[in-house]
């Protein structure tokens, strides 16, 4: 059922902007470190389905993937993919 889609510029397509992918967590909550590293052999869990965030972006479609900070903290990031510009 999940759909393999990739984040970036489509094929053939020119200038198609993404605006910021929002992930959550963005940084380590133990350390603070922003520099979490994904974990390999793991497939991302892709639901697709818009909403907003309570801050009023818009997404299209949530990435959840394993990653691994510095200090050894594992989180499941959340990716929310923005829609985009047209
Ligand atoms: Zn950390």
């Amino acid at each position: 059922m999940a759909k393999q889609a990739r984040v970036g510029r489509p094929p053939g397509s020119k200038t198609n902007e993404y605006r910021f992918i929002e992930e959550v967590p963005a940084a380590c909550r133990v350390c603070g470190s922003t520099k979490l590293t994904v974990i390999d052999g793991y497939a991302p869990m892709i639901t697709e389905g818009g909403g907003v965030r309570p801050d009023g972006r818009e997404f299209v479609r949530v990435e959840r993937r394993p990653k691994i900070c510095e200090c050894g903290q594992r989180y499941v990031v959340m990716a929310f993919i923005p829609p985009a510009r047209s």
